[in-house]
């Protein structure tokens, strides 16, 4: 369970942000393949009870078998919950509405609040050999997502460029330092990422600004514009990297990767 005795594991990150409808789920989704694309194995956990995750990379309910409702209880075996998917070096935990009991479940349990760290470190999660993983959080400050921020490395944050926005991210950040208080001091921010962004909006600009202002560096480059195609792709149970490579939306998603990659080695 030591981390120390395993330098070189998978590198944790938590896709946060507890407004719903901020592109969590898709930044995990896309980021996951365009990370896949430049050669990394890739784990997605889906802690949302949603399921989009799940269904966005075409497992379908009926397929999901164990998830990470079982993995986080330690009811199913790490090789039992984590499933392939259609992409080579992409792999899922899969979540089921079943996830949205857990948080009452595991309200009692002493270590409520490391479950799916300690699942995330069994040494059987050796045997895939991840560069990544991603775990796309429900749009909630709930247990689950303390789990995920407890079990990572860093926190990854999905900003939509709307009013408000900002707002919603100082609630976020003192989560993050509660967590960091008491159960992981070294709960890094990944880097926080304006999604949905529309060039020709002023107020796209004004949230990209305001971001930068005040966050300096922790604001990615990269921004993800508002594009069609990326909301298509679910439909079709496909990251926007294979379904449309060349749109907007992938190479960015691509652009984003390179950033995530670079910052892995530091
Ligand atoms: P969350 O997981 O934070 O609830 P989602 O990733 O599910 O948010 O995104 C919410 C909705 O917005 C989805 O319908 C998704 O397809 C759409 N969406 C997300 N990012 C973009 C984008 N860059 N361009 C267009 N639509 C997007
Ligand atoms: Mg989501």
């Amino acid at each position: 369970m030591s981390d120390i005795s395993r330098p070189n594991g998978p590198k944790i990150i938590a896709v946060a942000n507890q407004k719903g409808g901020v592109g969590k789920t898709t930044t995990a989704i896309n980021l996951a393949a365009a990370l896949v694309k430049n050669g990394c194995r890739v784990l997605v956990v889906d802690l949302d009870p949603q399921g989009n995750a799940s269904t966005g990379l075409g497992i379908e309910t009926e397929s999901r078998g164990y998830t990470t409702y079982d993995l986080i209880l330690g009811d199913a075996d790490i090789h039992e919950v984590i499933q392939t998917t259609e992409f080579e070096n992409l792999w899922i935990s899969p979540a089921t509405v079943d996830l949205s009991s857990a948080d009452i479940e595991m309200v009692s349990n002493e270590k409520r609040s490391f479950l799916l760290h300690d699942a995330l470190r069994q040494h059987a999660i050796d045997d895939f050999n991840f560069d990544f993983i991603l775990i796309d959080c429900p749009p909630s400050l709930s247990l689950l997502t303390v789990n995920a921020m407890v079990a990572a490395e860093s926190v990854l944050v999905p900003l939509q460029s709307e009013f408000f926005a900002l707002e919603g991210l100082s609630q976020l950040m003192l989560t993050v330092r509660e967590v960091r208080q008491t159960a992981n001091s070294k709960l890094r921010i990944e880097g926080v990422v304006l999604t949905m962004y529309d060039q020709r909006n002023n107020l796209s600009r004004q949230v990209e600004q305001d971001a930068r202002d005040n966050l300096g560096d922790l604001v990615f480059k990269t921004v993800i514009p508002r594009n069609v195609r990326i909301s298509e792709a679910p439909s079709f149970a496909l990251p926007v990297l294979d379904y449309d490579p060349m749109s907007k939306g992938s190479l960015a998603y691509q652009a984003l990767a390179k950033e995530v990659i670079a910052k892995k080695g530091r």
